[in-house]
């Protein structure tokens, strides 16, 4: 039996497809969002689509963008020879946020784990090996997560890295297990970034 029309249970189950909204929040959300004035709507969804159609990677290091390349990477007062490896974006922000960091990044999109069957093929990495092969390089900074897939991460890409001869670091744990670097605060991070050690 349909409860609702048809084309709220549409929206119901394409809300609740996205992450983190279950069934309750996507009915919810979609109530919510019939009650607004048309223009509001179509302000959120023509948002949705313009951001679909104009982000894209940064060629170099693969955070969003609406360039090519990312104004980071396109910086020249960086330090382009130390790459700090991130999981997504949002841990770019982070420490980009403290205002600390003067090297560049690479973003991985993911961290490897074998239990959702994610494998190095499916994160950015090849991409940061060809930057390593291409670019001058004196360090690379391991910044995934404190989590089991974040630290899987790390020794894999440390073990990728340390024939090459390139220096491989990884920030100081003291970083909560388990905590997304984005709910981090700056001075903790930064305390992470200070007592990194080799590996
Ligand atoms: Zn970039």
């Amino acid at each position: 039996m349909e409860l609702y029309s048809g084309h709220i249970n549409r929206l119901i189950e394409e809300l609740a497809s996205l992450p983190g909204i279950g069934g309750k929040s996507a009915q919810r959300l979609a109530f919510y969002l019939i009650n607004l004035p048309k223009d509001r709507v179509k302000r959120l969804a023509d948002s949705i689509v313009d951001a679909r159609e104009n982000v894209h990677y940064c060629k170099i290091c693969y955070t969003l963008t609406d360039e090519d390349i990312c104004p980071i990477c396109s910086k020249k007062d960086r330090n382009h020879r130390m790459i700090m490896v991130v999981e997504n974006a949002r841990d770019l922000a982070a420490y980009e946020k403290t205002g600390k960091y003067d090297g560049v990044y690479h973003v991985l999109h993911g961290a490897i784990s074998p239990m959702l069957g994610i494998g190095p093929g499916d994160i950015r990495l090849a991409e940061l090996i060809k930057r390593l092969e291409t670019e001058e390089v004196d360090e690379v900074i391991i910044a995934t997560n404190s989590s089991l897939e974040g630290e899987t991460t790390a020794m894999y890409i440390s073990k990728l890295i340390k024939p090459t001869g390139i220096k491989v670091t990884r920030i100081a744990s003291g970083v909560p297990v388990g905590g997304d670097l984005e709910y981090i605060d700056e001075v903790t991070l930064l305390r992470a970034l200070e007592g990194r050690t080799e590996l």
